[in-house]
């Protein structure tokens, strides 16, 4: 059964701390992320001239040894320099200068932990980092708009923006929703008709791995908390992602909520690209 209406008093209170928690999202930039990653490069890169420097004495004297080892640390971190330039200049300017391996993205996996280890020794919350990351990763979808086939669109959500006193089991089909309006589901099942796609609500990242695997799609836009959407944007590459970060006025994984118009935008950015790149 939906909830009755009595059961509702939390929704204007959650409006009102919604709008004071996304205030902080707005504000936080592309900048930090990019930050953090560029000084766990540096750093990186210190540590790999420590050990060429400690290991230098034994390998002087055998020459094709010490020019192995010495192309071996130049090849990798210029690799992973590169990597992280073009995916810093393609955010910034929006223009896709990166090169489509459709592999895991190894400048991010490999700077990714540094950067976060890095930010909680400077007092940076680890959400903040992660939800500049979101930014980034969104930056980078928009700007590879013309490489994005967005014919098979999957919209994944949280089963969190389920109000806990409604029991429609929603995971199984979200056409089991109602629509009473109780809670963003209802709302999201109408975007969903609107637009005709796929929506499916999954309650972790096994889940959500399984509906991904299954649908096979081209474009994902995905709505979560900044962990999962970090994990999961990471787990799915090279399927571009747009992160729509929920907001939690009552706490994590309870009775969240979601911006719909942030959720529009991402599923017309998709749309648009469907009918440009047949139409190309
Ligand atoms: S909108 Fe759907 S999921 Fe939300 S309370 Fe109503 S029936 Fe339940």
């Amino acid at each position: 059964m939906p909830p009755t209406q009595a059961q509702q008093t939390v929704l204007p209170i959650r409006s009102v701390l919604n709008m004071k928690e996304s205030l902080w999202r707005t504000a936080w930039t592309k900048a930090i992320f990019l930050s953090f990653c560029w000084a766990s490069y540096f750093i990186s890169v210190l540590i790999g001239a420590l050990i060429y420097y400690l290991i230098l004495p034994r390998i002087t004297y055998i020459e094709w040894i010490h020019y192995t080892i010495l192309a071996l640390f130049l090849s990798f971190y210029f690799v992973l320099g590169a990597g992280l330039f073009l995916i810093s200049l393609t955010a910034i300017t929006g223009i896709d200068l990166l090169y489509p391996h459709n592999k895991k993205s190894i400048t991010v996996k490999l700077l990714f932990p540094i950067a976060v280890t890095l930010s909680q020794l400077f007092g940076v919350n680890r959400d903040k980092l992660r939800a500049s990351f979101v930014k980034v990763n969104n930056a980078m979808t928009l700007a590879q708009r013309k490489r994005i086939r967005g014919d098979r669109i999957l919209i994944l959500l949280p089963h969190c923006l389920q109000i806990d006193v409604c029991n429609r089991k929603i995971t199984n089909d979200i056409q089991n929703c109602q629509k009473c309006g109780n809670c963003p589901v209802g709302q999201l099942v109408e975007l969903g008709e609107k637009y005709g796609l796929n929506l499916q609500v999954v309650n972790g990242g096994t889940l959500a791995r399984r509906r991904v695997a299954s649908f096979n799609p081209s474009g994902i836009v995905a709505v979560a908390c900044e962990r999962d959407l970090t994990l999961g944007i990471q787990d799915v590459f090279p399927i571009p992602v747009y992160g729509v970060i929920n907001d939690r006025p009552n706490g994590p994984c309870f009775n969240t909520c979601v911006d719909m118009s942030i959720v529009e935008d991402a599923i017309k950015f998709f749309k648009e690209n469907r009918e440009t790149n047949v139409a190309a």
